[in-house]
């Protein structure tokens, strides 16, 4: 063990967890490339944990940052007027396609959903809410709460009514094997059901995941989204897309995830790679919404000038460089380089959306979900240079979401990475 982990042992929590037999330290990073204490460098093919949407070291990140700290004001408090954070409001109402919309900054998805649920609750005046099984949403009590995945889910006890809906682990026994529309279908009469037996009238929202980050990139078939909108316009129910692992492009086809379901959500919520690194959420919702919270509200350091002038940056590089187009554009150089994949025995199914991927490693003699596989995977994907994510509902699933800003070639050498490692566990598994 190294002096770290062993001190990292020590003194940090059993729960968290860490990537690879031996972990690594990484300590530096340059474009979509990062190195380790013992000189190693890897592609990153998870962006960090989907928060480096632009890589390492973008100069115009770092430019930003440097600018705004060499003002001397680091933090002058949400009770003052900041530039930066109304300049980044702005830009995410309008990008949002929410009207009226309004913003307001966190420093974490698990706030950022904290605050729609609040808006969602407050204005409907219930604590019931529908969220998805297999779904992550943060590690308050309340996103807890709303959290569908056993893995992530430390307490039983809540402040909201959650019902949990069907839709997006489709290897659910009563819905497995159906075709898209049949699937679409058994999912809103599902919703009907719920709502007809199981709540009572006054519903505040559904949260969802347009493609479900932690629970291995689960992905709804589209349409899924705007069907369900439907059955939940007719009872004034809120919808709350978290985008926290699925906007500003990353999906390719729409610039937020639930873009692909036609659907303009009542609320938005983000985190992750809006920073590139530094901490920022925050929530885009109906001005309605937002002005509807009557009593004071501050977050202290959510909204501060530092990660405000690294979202601004990150934000219009996104923008300026048009990376949405990029992930549509590069998407299936991955993809269909990986799709053969799932001839292997040791593979269940391989999926993609944008710059999202996912590789479902299964036991080869029985088909069941395999852990051990994809860890098998990490490793074998590490010693060619390559990190890459892992998770789902079962923790057999292979996980891959780059940098926004991968080139081709890029791309080319982690699926051929990728092949070629599972292709290697393959073999062993037999
Ligand atoms: N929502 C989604 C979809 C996530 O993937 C995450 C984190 O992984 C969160 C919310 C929580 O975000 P944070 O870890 O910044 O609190």
């Amino acid at each position: 063990m190294s002096e770290l982990l062993a001190r990292h042992r020590a003194v940090m929590p059993s729960w968290l967890s860490l990537y690879y037999d031996a972990p690594i330290e990484i300590t530096g990073g340059k474009g979509v490339r990062v190195t380790d204490a013992d000189g190693n460098t890897y592609l990153d093919f998870f962006a960090g944990i989907v928060t480096n949407m632009l890589g390492y070291d973008v100069a115009e990140v770092r430019e930003a940052v440097e600018r705004q700290i060499a003002t001397g004001v680091v933090h002058t408090s949400t009770l003052y007027l900041l530039r930066g954070q109304v300049e980044l409001a702005e830009k995410i109402a309008r990008l949002s396609g929410i009207p009226d919309a309004k913003v307001f900054f966190t420093n974490s998805g698990t706030e950022a959903n904290e605050t729609a649920l609040l808006l969602a609750t407050q204005a409907r005046g219930t604590d019931q809410v529908l969220a998805m099984r297999n779904s992550y949403h943060g590690r308050s009590y309340g996103t807890i709460a709303v959290t569908g995945n056993r893995g992530w889910k430390n307490s039983a006890l809540s402040p909201l009514n959650v019902h949990y809906l069907h839709g997006t682990d489709r290897d659910t026994p009563a819905f497995r094997g159906m075709g898209d529309a049949e699937y679409i279908e058994a999912c809103v009469a599902d919703l009907r059901d719920v709502l007809a037996t199981a709540t009572a009238p006054d519903v505040a929202c559904l949260i969802a995941e347009p493609v479900q980050g932690v629970g291995g990139f689960a992905m709804a078939p589209d349409g899924l989204y705007a069907a369900y909108k439907e059955v939940l316009d007719e009872q004034g129910i809120l919808f709350i897309s978290d985008e926290v692992q699925t906007g500003w492009g990353r999906t390719g086809s729409s610039f937020w995830g639930i873009g692909n379901h036609g659907v303009v959500p009542d609320a938005i919520t983000f985190a992750k790679g809006l920073g590139n690194g530094f901490a920022v959420g925050g929530v885009v919702a109906r001005g309605d919404l937002m002005d509807g919270l009557t009593a004071n509200g501050v977050s202290t350091f959510g909204g501060n000038p530092v990660s405000m002038a690294a979202a601004n940056a990150t934000l219009d590089y996104v923008l300026d460089h048009d990376l949405q187009a990029s992930a549509a554009r590069l998407g299936p150089v991955v993809l269909d380089g990986l799709r053969p994949l799932a001839d292997l025995a040791s593979v269940g199914a391989v999926r993609g959306k944008g710059l999202m991927f996912a590789v479902e490693m299964a036991d080869p003699a029985t088909g069941a979900p395999s852990p051990a596989l994809a860890g098998a995977v990490l490793e074998a994907t590490r010693s060619r240079g390559l990190l890459i994510g892992k998770g789902g509902l079962r923790g057999n699933v292979l996980r891959m979401a780059p940098p926004l800003t991968i080139t081709e070639a890029d791309a080319r050498e982690a699926r051929d990475i990728l092949v070629d490692a599972i292709t290697e566990v393959d073999t062993a598994a037999a």
